[in-house]
């Protein structure tokens, strides 16, 4: 794994490991002074020609007066649910649409968690700044221009499809696959046409679980074995998760790095570098920052091992700017400077905020039941999701939780209360495990729920 690493760490000849060094490296205080000047437009502008945030100002009391970066706080925040109601206000883009509509060159759906999607509209500009964004955080993972990428991102209707024109401007040879097309994708892998893999950590995993291990060495490994060194990781957490990462990157014999993005923000915004130590802010100039405390919403200082929500505001965007949208995503602050010179914080993504829990006073996420659950490998396939009932954030224990197996783990009475056990030593709590196939899962090869409602039990049941 080291040599892989270093491959990528040292694979630097070409022009430079940093896009645009100018900027991804410049000390805090340049950034700082970048961003005053773009929100100083922004304001203005949103102030003008969005009816959403004139009005939403308004009705928060903040008056003509012109509110700085430095006292962002001062306004509201901005919710999905919000922005929900804009569109459904003023269709088809919603009153939150700052140009004209013949402006949006671009309309992206969202998959929306709830209900009908939500339409992103985007300019010219907002497309080329998408790209910028997008292409400093995949330079970041390591893929440059000699690159082969076999991508399962698809092309369309979700933001993640924008990966595509950043490949191009990156200039490494990309290989567009559906996703979940597991045929494709092994067939392109052992036919050598790509070194790069670009799916849901879900994804790589199964492929991960598909491969025969190198005890039962045969077909796939060996002489035989596929050309793949570098594995990218994006749209759910897992690729984070050590038990996870250690798995893919053992089995497959890779380096995996991961990406986020927020769809309503930007679909790629943080990319992990291969000194792998937590994804890399890599929209500085283009989005304002925030970290809160997730209970208070009560702004948190950016440092290392703070832990708390993260808020975007679009700096440049044209088309559909956010101000303080809450992102859900409650992340860990890995540090604040990099081996690999970039000056932007990195971090790790704990979990959802709609997902989180709280077992008798303790906030828990899914994903740290994944990495209790991962260990079981290979009885289990590593994935699970816990199951809630009523949508109270205070639950009783014992947690219902979903482990998906391998056919013929599927009643296996011992691994539950091995996996029981391991739940309630290592989190305190206890868990109801319940051992699910793989078919009645549901499919690996987009993102996967880590949580799964449930209907509340008639009285008296557990
Ligand atoms: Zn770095």
């Amino acid at each position: 794994m080291a040599a892989t690493a270093n491959r990528l760490r040292d694979d630097t000849c070409e022009r430079d490991w940093i896009w645009e060094r100018e900027i991804e490296a410049a000390p805090w205080e340049e950034t700082r002074r970048l961003s005053v000047g773009a929100w100083e437009r922004q304001f203005r502008r949103l102030r003008e020609s969005s009816p959403f945030y004139a009005r939403k100002w308004r009705e928060a009391g903040v008056g003509s007066s012109f509110v700085s970066l430095a006292d962002l706080s001062a306004l509201p925040f901005t919710t999905k649910e919000e922005l929900k109601g804009a569109l459904d206000e003023d269709p088809p883009f919603g009153a939150n649409l700052c140009v004209a509509p013949e402006q949006v060159k671009r309309v992206y759906q969202t998959s929306g968690t709830s209900g009908a999607p939500s339409v992103l509209g985007l300019t010219r500009g907002d497309m080329e700044t998408w790209t910028v964004m997008g292409t400093r955080t995949y330079y970041a993972t390591g893929i440059h221009e000699h690159s082969s990428v076999l991508t399962t991102f698809g092309a369309g209707p979700f933001v993640a499809g924008h990966t595509h024109f950043v490949l191009l401007r990156i200039g490494s040879r990309s290989i567009p696959v559906a996703p979940g097309d597991t045929e494709r994708v092994v067939f392109g892998l052992r036919a050598g046409l790509a070194d790069t893999l670009l799916c849901t950590a879900s994804f790589a995993q199964y492929l991960a679980n598909r491969s025969p291990s190198p005890a039962s060495a045969g077909e796939g490994r060996g002489e035989g074995r596929s050309s793949l060194t570098h594995v990218v990781t994006g749209g759910e957490p897992g690729g984070g998760i050590p038990e996870i990462r250690d798995h893919i990157q053992r089995v497959l014999g890779v380096t995996v790095t991961e990406v986020m993005g927020i769809g309503d923000v930007a679909p790629s915004l943080f990319g992990e570098c291969p000194h792998q130590q937590g994804m890399h802010f890599c929209g500085a100039g283009h989005v304002w920052v925030e970290l809160i405390d997730p209970e208070s919403r009560e702004p948190m200082e950016i440092e290392t091992g703070a832990v708390g929500e993260l808020v975007y505001t679009a700096l440049t965007r044209e088309a559909m700017p956010v101000v303080r949208f809450l992102g859900g995503d409650i992340v860990r602050i890995e540090g604040t400077s990099c081996e690999c010179e970039r000056t932007s914080f990195r971090m790790r993504v704990l979990g959802r905020r709609d997902d989180m829990f709280i077992v008798r006073g303790v906030n828990v996420y899914p994903t740290a039941i994944l990495s209790v659950v991962g260990e079981f490998r290979p009885r289990v396939t590593g994935r699970a999701r816990v199951v809630r009932v009523g949508s109270d954030t205070s639950v009783e224990p014992p947690i219902p939780i979903e482990v998906e197996v391998t056919e013929r783990h599927g009643s296996d009475n011992a691994l539950i209360s091995e996996i029981e056990n391991a739940i309630h030593a290592k989190l305190t709590f206890r868990g109801k495990v319940s051992l699910v196939s793989e078919a009645d899962f549901g499919e690996a090869g987009y993102k996967t729920r880590l949580t799964r409602n449930a209907p509340l039990p008639s009285r008296g049941e557990g």
